[in-house]
């Protein structure tokens, strides 16, 4: 068969496959087109074909993309060459730019025809130092000139360890120039949002001292450089001439990154207690997890970036068992927790699909991750507030009864003590003893006597509303603070509590209680010790006179006696 019938077959060859992608005709002005339509791909299993394999045999086995598809290759040994035509129509030169959106392809090989004809070659690719890039951005932008009335071909060779995303498109250059000024603009806001997360929480981190801050800066730091990473910054601008880093530092991160945010979630649902069994397969985790991340940077890439990929999938579930166990069990930091990991679930899932070819690479997908890991740094950090609440109030709540304890008291007695004196109202304070309460442990056990404590708890708490302020001062002992409470009032009160603990049924013993008060009107006590000591006074009165009784201070004044009910 002669030269005509060969050609003849490639040609029959060739529609039959559908592998004649049109060129693409451009102007000037072209907003970015993407390039997948028009590309014809040919896959190298073994990577040993040339730019002159390509040249001289039009190969037979060029393909096309079907309609709405995009070249995702997932993780694959093979080269991709690819050539993408370009027609200019018009009677000027046109100044292009293609540019392939996905940074972290190994090695990425691309030529054009010179002026002399002979074919130009950039070898760039995140294998290769940065400065081997045309153009210093963060990922791979080539610029072409078109000269008038040509039609062009351009080939591609792309070749990584990674994942095989072949995002190319095609921009004019006066097109491209402002989407790259937007595009920095979003990036510097999008890191810039990073960094003040950090930055906040290291100044909370040093007035509080609370560990969950350290583990959450651990998070957000190796999650910002981790997505610098992804987008190609963090090779531009932390480490341009080691490619060895730019690669194998991206598991490396996702294992750090997995790593804070094990120790993060564990803290900030309170794991240990609230959901331990939870919690200790986390910890099991962390035992795989950081001498995986230790040795990440040593061993190759594919295999690591796979079980950690799995690893991920297992704690996001982990996470979300752990998170729903806490807010169950009432926890209020769990709950922003769960709704910011809900957000970030729904973008890794997306992403992840993506990664592996399973949806489009767009817009949407290729940040999914990223506007997602940013709702939830931020709901995260709304988790450490009020986390620090939490403990606050924990530090100020009685173990035994839920009412506050004396630390808080001794705080809001010299507060309220204060905020009375400057403003000119009335202040009480009642300071009540169980009576004879020895004689009720020694007769019920103390766990009993326990018992009836909180029950004296609980009834001070139904009884009282804010602003008034009950507390457990201490053994048997409680204060109740009211403010803005003139004495009349105040008597009403302390009567009441009075009979309803004489009242309250408490298997057969009975119980009572002798209150002391004193009220401070703008004269008479010159602190709020001596306000409570007055009130102490009283108390002791009121054991003296016979107990179960309310005495007023200044005793000689007002004295409530009651025996009876
Ligand atoms: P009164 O106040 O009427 O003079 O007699 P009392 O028996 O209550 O005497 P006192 O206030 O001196 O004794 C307090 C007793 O309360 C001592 C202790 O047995 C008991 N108590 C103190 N704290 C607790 C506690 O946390 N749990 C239990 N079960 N008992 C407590
Ligand atoms: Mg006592
Ligand atoms: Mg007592």
């Amino acid at each position: 068969m002669g030269i005509a019938g060969w050609v003849w077959i490639l040609v029959l060859l060739c529609v039959s496959q559908g592998a004649c992608a049109t060129s693409l005709w451009v102007a000037d002005g072209l907003s970015p087109q993407n390039l997948s339509p028009h590309l014809r791909l040919l896959k190298d299993a073994n990577g040993d074909l040339t730019i002159d394999d390509i040249l001289t045999s039009d190969s037979p086995s060029w393909s096309v993309l079907a309609d709405g598809e995009q070249a995702n290759f997932g993780f694959s040994t093979a080269a991709y060459w690819v050539a993408v035509t370009l027609r200019n129509p018009s009677s000027q030169p046109l100044e292009l730019v293609i540019r392939q959106d996905y940074p972290l392809i190994d090695y990425l090989d691309f030529w054009q025809p010179g002026a002399d004809g002979a074919w130009q070659h950039v070898a760039t690719g995140d294998r290769r130092p940065f400065q081997t890039r045309p153009l210093d951005l963060r990922d791979f932008v080539f610029p072409v000139t078109l000269a008038a009335h040509t039609t062009q071909t351009f080939y591609f060779r792309f070749q990584t360890a990674g994942s095989m995303n072949i995002g190319l498109n095609v921009h004019s250059n006066t097109a491209f120039l402002p989407k790259l000024a937007q595009e920095q603009i979003l990036l510097g806001i999008y890191y810039g949002g990073f960094l003040v997360l950090v930055i906040y929480n290291l100044f909370l981190f040093l007035a509080v001292r609370d560990k969950a801050y350290a583990h959450y800066m651990g998070y957000a730091i190796s999650y910002g450089i981790y997505f610098g990473i992804h987008n190609g910054v963090s090779f531009q601008y932390l480490w341009p001439d080691n490619p060895w880093l730019a690669n194998q530092s991206l598991v490396f991160l996702l294992g750090l990154t997995l790593i804070f945010g094990t120790q993060f979630v564990r803290t900030i649902c309170n794991g240990a207690q609230l959901a331990p069994h939870t919690d200790r397969v986390a910890r099991w985790l962390m035992f795989l997890l950081v001498p995986l991340t230790a040795i990440s940077p040593f061993v190759s890439y594919g295999p690591m970036v796979l079980s950690l990929a799995i690893l991920t999938l297992v704690l996001t579930v982990l996470f979300m068992v752990m998170g729903v166990i806490s807010v169950l069990r009432g926890s209020v930091p769990a709950r922003y927790f769960l709704v910011g990991w809900s957000a970030l679930l729904v973008c890794v899932v997306i992403y992840m699909l993506k990664t592996f070819g399973l949806v489009p690479h767009n817009g949407f997908t290729h940040n999914a991750f990223q506007v997602g890991a940013l709702i939830e740094m931020v709901l995260l950090s709304l988790a450490l507030g009020a986390r620090v609440g939490e403990i606050q109030r924990h530090g100020y709540v009685d173990q035994l009864t839920g009412l506050y304890n004396r630390r808080y008291f001794d705080e809001q007695l010299q507060r309220e003590f204060l905020l009375a004196q400057r403003s000119g109202t009335p202040l009480t304070l009642m300071v009540l003893d169980l009576d004879h309460f020895k004689a009720i442990n020694d007769r019920l056990g103390h766990a009993r006597g326990d018992e009836a404590l909180r029950a004296v708890g609980q009834l001070l708490k139904k009884q009282l509303r804010k602003p008034v302020i009950a507390c457990r001062y201490g053994g048997e002992e409680f204060a109740v603070l009211l403010p803005r409470t003139d004495s009349n009032a105040a008597s009403t009160v302390a009567q009441r509590l009075r009979i309803a603990v004489a009242q309250m049924e408490f298997e057969d013993a009975a119980l009572s209680v002798s209150i002391g008060v004193s009220n401070f009107a703008g004269k008479g006590f010159a602190s709020a010790v001596q306000l409570f000591e007055a009130a102490d006074k009283s108390l002791y009165q009121a054991k003296a006179q016979g107990r179960n009784r309310v005495v007023f201070e200044p005793a000689g004044n007002e004295t409530f006696l009651s025996n009876g009910l």
